[in-house]
């Protein structure tokens, strides 16, 4: 056995062909609806070779199998689409507010019972997790930015027999490997680091679980929330890069934590101690957090997050978005770009005010 590669390595080298004289160095981008019938695929709807490769190198940063979907959200839909009818799942009170607008609905109209915890509150969560079916979390949160104990609430949902599923887009496997602690699912918005330019959206699953595998196969196949091969094929492009990418927009991110912590118009910095996503908050109204996201020139004022350009937004210019995140409360996502630029560009925007 040779010795297991760093993520640098698997990143450039997973799902790509086999290496054969004149095979292809990356795998080609299959357009097609139909396959001749005998394989394993059959129709579009089923299968195609562009995900197959970049379900492999999504494997290999994860652990795992991996399904693509055409978005994160059709890849939690998925997770929540194979639970029975009423079944009592815990979850954050504070998440991705698409996640959370999806949990309030199936609450609402009963086709999940929602036990809302603060995830932050491991003793609050464990409780909750009596008599539950599953517990989706995410962590660090969406634009909270909360960390869960992972390790400990995932071992606890282990003994007492509950699915977990992780939202892993914010922490990577650069940072955490929820499979490896003993969660059921892993999920990416491979819209975000994975793919990396902010020109594609993708949601992926990964499991250790063959019958939990086939399950979310079948939600994906027979809902149709299949990605198409052109983005399949452009997210295993941006992955190749990911960990350099990541890597230094956390630099760039550790280095303006900094700064802004010392900034007179910044009344909170929230920042994990990993990532490259910064969530911080003006010393001021709504409406002159509003003009601050106005008035970059560099960073754009934009939503997403996770891609080589630097974007920021006051997330509760949202209307679905948690009451529970101030109205001064703008998250950054920290790019590739020069670090003196960025902070440039923000020392500027906050001088609006
Ligand atoms: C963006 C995001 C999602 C949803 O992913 P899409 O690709 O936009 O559907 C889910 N979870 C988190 C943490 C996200 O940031």
């Amino acid at each position: 056995m040779s010795k297991e590669r760093h993520i640098e390595t698997t990143a450039v080298t997973a799902g790509r062909p086999e290496m054969s004289p004149d095979a292809a160095l990356n795998p080609p981008i299959v357009l097609t609806s139909t396959f001749h019938s005998g394989g394993p695929i059959g129709y579009g709807r089923y299968g195609n070779h562009t995900w197959t490769a970049l379900e492999a190198a999504i494997s290999e940063l994860e652990g795992g199998q991996t399904l693509a979907f055409s978005s994160g959200m059709a890849a939690i839909s998925a997770v929540f689409s194979i639970l029975p009818i009423g079944a009592p799942v815990v979850a954050s009170n504070q998440g991705y507010s698409g996640v959370m607008t999806l949990l309030n609905s199936f609450h609402e109209s009963g086709r999940l019972e929602v036990r809302f915890v603060d995830v932050v509150n491991t003793d609050e969560v464990i409780n909750a997790m009596k008599g539950a079916a599953f517990i989706w979390l995410e962590s660090p949160t969406n634009p909270c930015l909360d960390v869960a104990d992972l390790p400990t609430l995932i071992s606890a949902a282990k003994k007492l027999g509950i699915g977990v599923g992780v939202d892993n887009t914010f922490a990577t496997p650069l940072v955490q490997n929820p499979l490896a602690m003993g969660a059921d699912i892993v999920m990416h918005s491979v819209t975000k680091f994975l793919s990396g330019h902010s020109d594609v959206l993708m949601g992926s699953l990964s499991t250790n679980d063959q019958a939990l595998l086939k399950r979310l196969q079948d939600s994906r196949s027979f809902n149709g929330s299949i990605p198409g091969p052109f983005e399949a094929w452009l997210a295993l492009r941006g992955l190749r890069t990911f960990p350099l990418r990541f890597n230094k927009s956390q630099e760039n991110a550790k280095q303006l934590v900094e700064k802004l912590s010392g900034h007179k118009k910044v009344s909170r910095v929230r920042y994990p101690g990993f990532g490259a996503i910064i969530s911080f908050e003006v010393a001021g109204t709504a409406e002159e957090t509003q003009k601050v996201c106005d008035s970059s020139r560099l960073i754009a004022h934009a939503t997403s997050l996770g891609g080589v350009e630097s974007l920021w937004e006051r997330r509760r210019r949202w209307p679905m978005e948690s009451l529970s995140v101030p109205e001064q409360l703008i998250r950054l996502s920290v790019g590739c770009e020069h670090v003196e630029d960025i902070w440039n560009d923000i020392e500027s925007a906050l001088s609006s005010i």
